[in-house]
């Protein structure tokens, strides 16, 4: 099977378009949360996803969305985004939402949005945390998202340690050499200094891996949020990918 592995859209209706346009061929979208939260069109991001099959998470942006995360954990910024999120969402987007995992195990691949620690919260940024972490899932390869980054850390289980590999592109990664936690980056809201929408390709027999990158009409979601009054540094942070 082919996935296309995506993470963090945020409501960036552009950007996932444009994904989903640029994305080799594949059999099943695999969603790691945080469909919404930041950006201007969570609706229509739920909704286009419908149209694939597909497995989605939900992630923390998408339980403040529901009310089932205390917004004073969020800065402000975040807050007010989803704030507005909260007053948009239509019954059945809500739905969809609260009928998400937090954690799922599919063809052999564990899935959290944040970590398989904690799925929900914690941000998995470093090796220290990742080597915490692989004693939290049985399977070789855990996928998540919610830092924004696309990384790798693979396990050195003589040594007892992680090493980080950031992704090289074009060049694919073959999985079935160590156990590893990878991130896909995030599609609406990079923060790796990119701000290309960043999703992955995975083929689940050879298991290879491939980071990818598109660049989207950043300005375009931009003028969607300033329409509808949102965050100025959630606006202009979108196009230094921070
Ligand atoms: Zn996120």
């Amino acid at each position: 099977m082919h996935y296309l592995i995506i993470s963090d859209i945020h409501a960036n209706l552009v950007a996932l378009e444009t994904v989903l346009a640029d994305a080799p061929d594949f059999d099943e979208i695999w969603c790691l949360g945080d469909l919404v939260g930041y950006g201007p069109n969570p609706n229509e991001c739920i909704e286009r996803i419908q149209d694939f099959r597909h497995i989605s998470l939900a992630g923390n942006h998408d339980w403040a969305a529901l009310g089932k995360l205390d917004l004073r954990n969020f800065n402000t910024d975040a807050r007010n985004a989803n704030l507005w999120t909260q007053s948009e969402l239509t019954p059945s987007a809500r739905e969809y939402l609260d009928g998400l995992p937090t954690s799922i195990e599919q063809d052999g691949f564990y899935m959290a949005h944040a970590s398989p620690k904690e799925p929900v919260w914690e941000y998995v940024l470093d090796t220290n945390v990742a080597y915490t972490n692989f004693a939290y899932f049985s399977t070789p390869i855990c996928l998540v998202g919610h830092t924004h980054v696309p990384v790798i850390f693979t396990l050195d289980e003589q040594r007892q340690r992680c090493h980080t590999m950031i992704p090289s592109l074009p060049d694919p990664v073959s999985l079935d050499q160590q156990r590893m936690i990878i991130n896909p980056g995030s599609v609406g809201q990079p923060r790796d200094g990119d701000p290309r929408a960043s999703y992955a390709i995975l083929d689940s027999e050879s298991m290879i891996w491939e980071f990818l990158r598109v660049a989207y009409p950043v300005e375009i979601t931009q003028e969607r949020m300033r329409a509808r009054g949102l965050p100025r540094r959630l606006i202009e942070r979108l196009e230094m990918g921070r």
